[in-house]
C-alpha cells in the first residue's frame, strides 16, 4: 500500500475546520501522531528515511517539536545517531533538560510533517548559532504548496499538498463554523 493510503488507513485524516499554526485554515489535516504511536510502523518509517539520508553521516538528528520526537527517535536509532528535541519552555523554544549541541556535529533536521518549514529553518537557525553543522532535512509527509526556506530540498517519503484559505476566503469561515486548533 502507497505510504498516504497507509495512513490514512490508520485514522490520520480528519477532517474538520482547521486553524494551522501558519494562521491559514485548512478541511483536512493528517494527525500523524496516531500513527506514530505505532513502534513498528514508526520503525520502519524510520528506516526508510535513513536509508535515503546515510551519506550525509549525521551524528545527530533533531526534531524541532515534540510531535516530530518519534520519527526523529526511530530515524536516528537507524542511523546510530544522537537524538535531541526542541520544546517550548520559559526561555522560548529550544533545548531543555540538560540536551546539548555544538562544533562537530552534524544535524539533521526530521518532521513528521513539513508545512511551511518555518519551524525546520527556526531549528536549523538555532543549530548553527550553537556552531553545528546542518548538513540535511527530513520529513515522512511533505505537505508544502509553495517554497519552504530551507537552503537544501528535504528528504521525504510522500508529498500532498495541503489546501488551506487565508481566513477571510475560508468557505468554512464564510458558513460561520468556528475554527479549532488540529495539535490541541
Ligand atoms: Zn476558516
Amino acid at each position: 500500500m502507497a505510504l498516504l493510503d497507509e495512513l490514512k488507513a490508520r485514522g490520520v485524516h480528519e477532517t474538520g475546520h482547521w486553524e494551522l499554526k501558519s494562521g491559514r485554515h485548512a478541511d483536512t489535516y493528517l494527525q500523524c501522531t496516531i500513527a506514530m504511536g505505532d513502534p513498528a510502523f514508526a520503525r520502519r518509517i524510520g528506516r526508510q528515511l535513513a536509508d535515503q539520508l546515510h551519506e550525509l553521516e549525521a551524528n545527530v538528528v533533531c526534531a524541532p517539536g515534540v510531535s516530530s520526537m518519534l520519527l526523529a527517535f526511530t530515524v536516528a536509532d537507524a542511523l546510530a545517531a544522537r537524538m535531541l528535541w526542541f520544546e517550548e519552555g520559559k526561555r522560548g523554544h529550544g533545548l531543555r533538560r540538560g540536551q546539548r549541541v555544538g562544533p562537530g556535529d552534524r544535524v539533521v533536521v526530521v518532521e513528521d510533517v513539513l508545512s511551511t518549514g518555518r519551524t525546520a529553518a527556526n531549528a536549523a537557525a538555532f543549530m548553527t548559532r550553537k556552531k553545528a553543522e546542518v548538513v540535511g532535512f527530513a520529513a515522512m509527509v511533505d505537505r508544502s504548496s509553495e517554497d519552504m526556506p530551507l537552503p537544501w530540498t528535504p528528504t521525504v517519503l510522500v508529498r500532498e499538498p495541503l489546501i488551506t484559505y487565508a481566513p477571510n476566503s475560508c468557505p468554512q469561515c464564510a458558513a460561520g463554523t468556528p475554527a479549532t486548533d488540529p495539535s490541541a
